[in-house]
């Protein structure tokens, strides 16, 4: 695109002479250095790039360039001249914010447990939905039964989903496999996932999610061969992170401690589903260990708020399982507010307590159930759940970072916690290019 450069004046000429659409491609072809492939014009950004408020610029301009964004502000601050016969030029309503950052979720899975929400409904008690087969080990069967390809394909859909919400870049873990061909198979699909999509995909080792029937009454033994997989797993390039449940029901702090220091040894960073039942210290934990994130934290106490303020760890809010719990117990929120914690929020998208397939629905949750503002909800679907994902380069709408953005059918950023339901994705981009 030329700003008042010579070239254009040649162009103009060859309008004259040969036409609109030969003159227009003219001109695009002998600019020297276009300083975008897109401009988007005319819509709200809400840019999130300080530390409070929107950052709203009003009849704003996003330009972007080669994935990357060249310019975000007002439209009168554009410099140069718009060629406004450019197809890369979009004339939009409505409000651009950072593509959506989903940074907790269990999406790639096999079956799924609607079953044991009808026994749950009818008063069945979790022993009894076990006894029947339920459980997060239904699901670990169904994934080991389903070839890569069927897993692939079970998961797809769901996917899409979450993408025709807004969402640009998603982290997926495994812990339906439970043994090594199996977590190797679900992280395989999860990276293939982000291949048939264009978004980035953060994988997750959560081997440490439950322990399978073949170990029954031998946690440490499970934990000791998960520990032997693990460079395995990192040495086909399938692992980002390592993550562990630590709970009661799942594995105890010095079980996920010898996880954690297996992923250290990788150089793999590490985050935790901790303090969701009770409080072990499992956020302490997370952040003393130099985690990414503690996530739930329902049961968190002062001091495990205060280490995660320490060493920079963000709490991730999963709002999506405290409403199918029917869970009372709420997160710290006064607490990560006054230790000024980063806080996200996720869909914890899986098929037992969170089948929540739209991030902007975690975000409405998050408000209704959590209290928070829109605007920490749409922080923690951007800025602070790409930090979780330690994704420095998005989030923010910002020259410079990639051109991961969403543009909603709305008139201001807090109808995206506002409304339940509905269609208000107009269009998304990530690194440039159409999403949907
Ligand atoms: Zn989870």
């Amino acid at each position: 695109m030329p700003g008042k450069a010579q070239p254009r004046g040649v162009a103009v000429a060859w309008f004259r002479i040969g036409g609109l659409y030969a003159g227009a491609a003219y001109n695009r072809r002998m600019t020297m250095q276009p300083r975008w492939d897109g401009l988007l014009l005319g819509a709200t950004l809400a840019t999130l790039d300080a530390d409070a408020g929107y950052g709203l610029v009003a009849d704003a301009a996003l330009g972007w360039k080669d994935g990357v964004i060249t310019y975000a502000g007002s439209r009168a601050g554009l410099p140069g001249e718009i060629d406004g016969l450019s197809d890369e030029v979009i004339e939009a309503e409505g409000v651009v914010t950072p593509g959506l950052v989903d940074c907790h979720t269990h999406v790639v899975f096999a079956g799924d447990r609607a079953a044991e929400f009808e026994l749950r409904l009818q008063g069945a008690s979790y022993e009894q939905i076990a006894r029947a087969g339920g459980g997060i080990l239904s699901t670990v069967r169904a994934v080991r039964a389903a070839s890569e390809d069927e897993l692939f394909r079970q998961s797809e859909p769901r996917i899409a989903a979450l993408l025709r919400d807004g969402v640009t870049s998603l982290e997926i873990k495994s812990g339906y496999g439970l043994d090594f061909d199996n977590e190797r198979k679900m992280l395989r699909v999860a990276r293939a996932l982000g291949e048939r999509f264009g978004i980035t995909v953060r994988t997750t080792c959560l081997a440490a999610h439950a322990l399978p029937p073949e170990f029954a009454g031998d946690a440490d033994g499970y934990i000791d061969a998960a520990i032997g997989w693990l460079p395995r797993l990192h040495a086909e390039g399938l692992v980002d992170a390592v993550d562990a449940f630590c709970e009661g029901i799942g594995f105890s702090p010095a079980q996920t401690r010898r996880m954690f220091e297996a992923a250290r040894a990788l150089g793999l960073p590490v985050k935790l589903h901790a303090d969701q039942l009770s409080d072990l210290g499992g956020a302490a934990l997370a952040a003393e260990s130099g985690g990414l994130s503690a996530d739930h934290i329902e049961f968190t106490s002062e001091d495990g708020v205060r280490a995660m303020a320490l060493h920079g760890t963000v709490a991730v809010l999963l709002p999506g399982a405290f409403h199918v719990l029917r869970e009372t117990k709420l997160p710290p929120l006064d607490l990560l507010r006054q230790h000024r914690v980063s806080m996200a929020v996720a869909t914890d998208c899986n098929p037992g307590t969170s089948p929540l397939l739209s991030l902007r629905q975690a975000m409405q949750l998050a408000c209704t159930h959590f209290r928070l503002t829109p605007e920490e909800a749409l922080r923690g679907t951007t800025v602070n759940a790409a930090k979780a994902l330690r994704l420095a380069d998005r989030g923010v709408l910002r020259a410079g970072l990639r051109a991961d953005f969403a543009l909603w059918r709305i008139r201001h950023p807090a109808e995206l916690c506002y409304w339940l339901g509905g269609t208000l994705l107009h269009a998304s981009y990530a690194g440039g290019h159409r999403l949907t």
